[in-house]
């Protein structure tokens, strides 16, 4: 730990939907909070194009936009919004402390960590290779690059065919690499996938490698690995985007709070608490299961008003 530079009695980590919508209901009870933004400014939503399921907004919103009315409204209220990462903390007594940047270290009483999750990837030494040569998981950040090449989007969920039919308007060819003979993803997606004449769905392929010389060229791929029928296919591509999932970004706490065998932080059903009193966990750092927007302004709200009630049972 650094040298300890202020006490608040509120610190929320993290500038997605539940972090903010945290910061907005803490301010307005006067917890004067104080918010870092993170690695990812923002959050997830920053990195997807239009988001249709937001109740309120018929005509849709682009997550950027949404973000930043966000956080216009949780200023408004008296929020101190601050560049910077937690990179260490020690919950083992209240209050609390948070280093920042491994700089500097803020004491508080209560703590709201909203730190989301992160894509993850295969773990194909390819894609360390590529990075940044054709390997993403972005599309809506790097899609851009792609515009009239063929591209292949890993994975079977909403992300995969929300990803698959950005990048079909851009693409000349997606190919949508799916491991099983089904898509997870909901319907309403599944059916964009399956009318959008540009995608391909490869089902029942798996990712072996890619290949290329100053960057992708393509990928080598196996159909029906462990099969009779298995059969080895190379298919041409410029861009290769991961879209299978994330991680929580819980590894700064985990050594204090309860997590799951995935990373997620446990926390009372039903609630936001953790198994730290006046810690809480909002959004998806704690939700394996519904993981929307949503779901993480709702948790973020229910973290803030655990936080006063915290505060104020404990006359801090
Ligand atoms: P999901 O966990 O739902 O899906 C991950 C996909 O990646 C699955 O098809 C999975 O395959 C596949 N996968 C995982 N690991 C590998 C691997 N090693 N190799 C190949 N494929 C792999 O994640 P999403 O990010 O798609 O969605 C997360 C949550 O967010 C969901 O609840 C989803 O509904 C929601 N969401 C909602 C959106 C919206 O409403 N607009 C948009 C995006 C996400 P398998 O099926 O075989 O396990």
């Amino acid at each position: 730990m650094t040298t300890i530079t202020e006490h608040v009695r509120c610190l929320i980590i993290g500038s997605g939907p539940a972090g903010f919508t945290a910061a907005i209901y803490c301010s307005r009870a006067n917890l004067s909070p104080v918010l870092y933004e993170g690695m990812q400014p923002g959050g997830q939503l920053t990195t997807t194009t239009e988001i249709e399921n937001f109740p309120g907004y018929p005509e849709g919103i682009s997550g950027n936009d949404m973000m930043e009315d966000l956080r216009k409204q949780a200023i408004r209220f008296g929020t101190d919004v601050r560049w910077g990462v937690a990179t260490a903390s020690d919950l083992s007594t209240a209050p609390y402390n948070i280093t920042i940047d491994g700089e500097k270290t803020i004491r508080c009483d209560t703590l709201i960590i909203a730190t989301g999750a992160t894509a993850k990837y295969l773990g194909l030494p390819d894609e360390a290779k590529y990075a940044g040569m054709g390997v993403s998981a972005c599309a809506t950040c790097d899609g851009f690059f792609y515009r009239k090449k063929n591209v292949a989007v890993v994975g079977g969920g909403d992300t995969a065919c929300e990803e698959a039919c950005y990048l079909a308007g851009l693409a000349a060819q997606v190919y949508l690499i799916v491991r099983k003979p089904f898509l997870r993803a909901t319907k309403i997606m599944q059916e964009r996938v399956f009318s959008t004449p540009n995608i391909t769905v490869l089902f029942e392929h798996e990712t072996t490698g890619l290949f290329g010389e100053n960057g992708v060229e393509g990928a080598h791929l196996i159909k029906r690995r462990g099969q009779s029928d298995e059969t080895k296919v190379d298919i041409a591509i410029d861009g290769f985007f991961l879209a299978i999932g994330h991680k929580p970004n819980s590894d700064v706490f985990a050594n204090y709070l309860e997590v799951d065998e995935v990373g997620y932080i446990k926390t009372v059903p039903g609630t936001p608490r953790t198994n730290i009193p006046g810690v809480f966990a909002a959004g998806d750092v704690a939700d394996p299961h519904y993981r929307q927007a949503i779901t993480a302004a709702g948790s973020g709200c229910a973290a803030a008003i655990e936080a006063e009630h915290y505060l104020s049972a404990n006359k801090l």
